[in-house]
């Protein structure tokens, strides 16, 4: 509880001085060209020497961030001698390999359409739900307002992406959406209401309308208990602490049959064979890509791209991250952590060192977080007493426009993330710098989540959804529009499933013969031994830490 150092809590004024007027005159839009040079000159993703072309598998050339690179261009955690195919520990109509968002509602539609429930296996890295899913705060976009509609959900997406999206995965994106809100509601979802029972709905960067619906500022935790709750009622068959670390294929058609799962807790290896195999493992955010902290969880260390690229699936714009602009800078204990957009959505403004506005809060992420990289290195930042560098969002502006207790009332989580640390947000800014938070790119799936070869054809049975596909968000996605895809890709992938299971007579065969090809790839190139993927968990053990346990034991 021990709030700002003093020196920082001094330039706080400079804040609270220009606060009055900036309440009065709203800061100007950036035109396109002005957007386009600040990318150019400050986003991470235009910095030389942070990516490299793949030399292994089918996308080989396509330039990916050097962190996947090295992902990619690793050898696997087993050989594949050592694993029996001939022992089947599980036999399963559908395989689901992840519990956030995107894997429960995959199981949850293959039921629906007609997979029996024991006939289904889901197994995850970490506990049941533990995920990027339960940590989403800001909310989920669909245009079900009459002055919206899915056509303006669209361009808004198409335009945030760069342009660089799939057209029709963003159409089936934008029309399922209104449904998923609907079915969520079923399920019991409590998403914010007004008094005569419309939902709150407000504002997210890059959208023209306000389409974003929240369940406070905990709106994945929500709907992940909506979703684990309908799981369980159902029975479902799970594994926790099992991650899928390689798929299985069936030499005669190159299609996948199913996983090869490693208890974290015993070391062991198990088997898993299946008709079909739907990919939902999120995103990558621990690999600290260019150097950032992150927003995500601890288990986000793309491992559905590797073992998805290994199989022969496409990639689509590995070359691109999201960095969240208003990651927090200070206390140290919480950087990276994020700081929801829905902030700067109910009005607090971003302030540089000298209490002036540098940036409209609502531009779309990739362009604020620019805005603040240029502001820090050309000196306007806070710098923190662990040599972090930020800048201010007037949190305490959102109760003096929207009136007392809104802070309180709408980001409940807020408040608590920052209180806990003595620093009150209804009367102070909080310090901010971009986190690594989004995947934008993955494996390329199609409106059906199939995942696709680079020549455009369906990987047979292999399906994915969420944060792991690619296509949907272009080079950048909007606000609220992961958790509508991980939804809406979610629930076509179940759906894909259980028509997969019923055209699947015959079990496919399992082989590990795509990994052998893989491993002569990567010794024609000279992969060091110790680079190993997928890597699971994260090591933060530092040379120094390492050494002292050395002392320790
Ligand atoms: C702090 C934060 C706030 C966010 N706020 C929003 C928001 O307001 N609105 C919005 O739209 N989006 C938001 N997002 C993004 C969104 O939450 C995620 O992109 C989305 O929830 C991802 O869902 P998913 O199901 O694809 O992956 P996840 O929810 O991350 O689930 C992946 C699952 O796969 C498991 N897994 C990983 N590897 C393996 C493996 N090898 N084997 C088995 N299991 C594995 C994981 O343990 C996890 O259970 C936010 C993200 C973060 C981190």
């Amino acid at each position: 509880m021990c709030g700002y150092p003093s020196e920082i809590k001094k330039l706080i004024k400079y804040v609270e001085e220009t606060r009055e007027e900036r309440l009065k005159k709203p800061y100007r839009r950036l035109s396109l060209e002005e957007r386009e040079k600040l990318l150019k000159e400050w986003h991470p993703d235009y910095k030389p020497g942070t990516k490299r072309p793949l030399r292994v598998g089918v996308c080989k050339g396509t330039v990916v961030y050097n962190e996947v690179a090295d992902l990619l261009e690793a050898w696997p955690l087993i050989d594949p001698d050592q694993i029996d195919l001939s022992k089947v520990d599980y036999d399963v109509d559908v395989l689901v390999i992840g519990s956030g968002g995107a894997g429960l509602a995959a199981a949850l539609w293959a039921i629906y359409s007609g997979v029996s429930p024991d006939a289904v296996l889901l197994v995850t890295k970490l506990r049941l739900g533990d995920s990027n899913t339960v940590k989403a705060q800001g909310g989920i976009q669909a245009a079900d307002r009459p002055e919206d509609s899915p056509i303006l959900h669209f361009i808004d997406t198409v335009g945030g992406g760069l342009f660089a999206n799939k057209r029709d995965l963003v159409e089936a994106l934008v029309t399922d959406m209104p449904f998923i809100m609907k079915w969520l509601e079923d399920l019991g979802a409590m998403f914010d209401k007004n008094p005569d029972g419309s939902y709150v709905e407000v504002s997210g960067g890059g959208a023209c309308r306000r389409r974003l619906h929240c369940a406070r500022d905990y709106t994945g935790l929500e709907i992940l208990r909506v979703l684990r709750e309908e799981f369980l009622n159902h029975d479902v068959p799970y594994l926790e602490f099992t991650p899928a670390i390689e798929l299985l294929t069936d030499p005669e058609d190159g299609g996948v049959s199913g996983a090869v799962l490693y208890n974290l807790e015993t070391g062991e290896y198990y088997v898993a064979s299946a008709k079909a195999v739907i990919i939902a493992t999120g995103g990558a955010g621990r690999l600290h890509i260019a150097g950032f902290p992150t927003s995500n969880h601890y288990g986000a260390t793309m491992d559905g791209v590797v073992m998805g690229y290994r199989v022969g699936a496409n990639i689509v714009h590995l070359d691109t991250f999201q960095f969240h602009p208003t990651g927090v800078a200070f206390p140290e204990a919480i950087r990276g952590e994020l700081i929801t957009e829905k902030c700067r959505s109910l009005g607090a403004q971003l302030v540089n060192v000298h209490g002036e506005q540098f940036i409209h809060q609502l531009e779309t992420r990739d362009v604020v977080s620019s805005a603040i990289i240029k502001e820090c290195a050309e000196g306007r930042g806070i710098i923190t007493p662990t040599g972090a560098m930020g800048v201010w969002l007037d949190m305490p502006m959102i109760d003096m426009l929207r009136g007392p207790g809104t802070i309180k009332k709408a980001l409940p989580a807020m408040y608590r993330q920052f209180i806990r640390h003595g620093i009150d947000i209804t009367q102070e800014p909080v310090l901010t710098y971009p986190t690594l938070h989004y995947q934008n790119g993955g494996i390329e799936i199609d409106v059906f989540s199939r995942v696709l070869r680079p020549n455009g054809e369906p990987i047979p049975r292999l399906l994915a959804a969420g944060e792991v596909g690619g296509g949907v968000h272009g080079r950048n996605r909007l606000m609220g529009n992961s958790l509508a895809g991980i939804l809406v890709f979610g629930r076509r992938a179940g759906i894909t499933a259980a028509k997969t299971v019923k055209e699947t007579s015959t079990r496919p065969k399992l082989s590990l013969k795509h990994l052998e090809k893989y491993i002569e790839e990567l010794k024609s190139i000279g992969v060091p031994r110790e680079r190993r993927s997928p890597i699971l968990l994260p090591d933060y053990r530092g040379e120094k830490v390492l050494l002292r346990s050395l002392r320790i034991f």
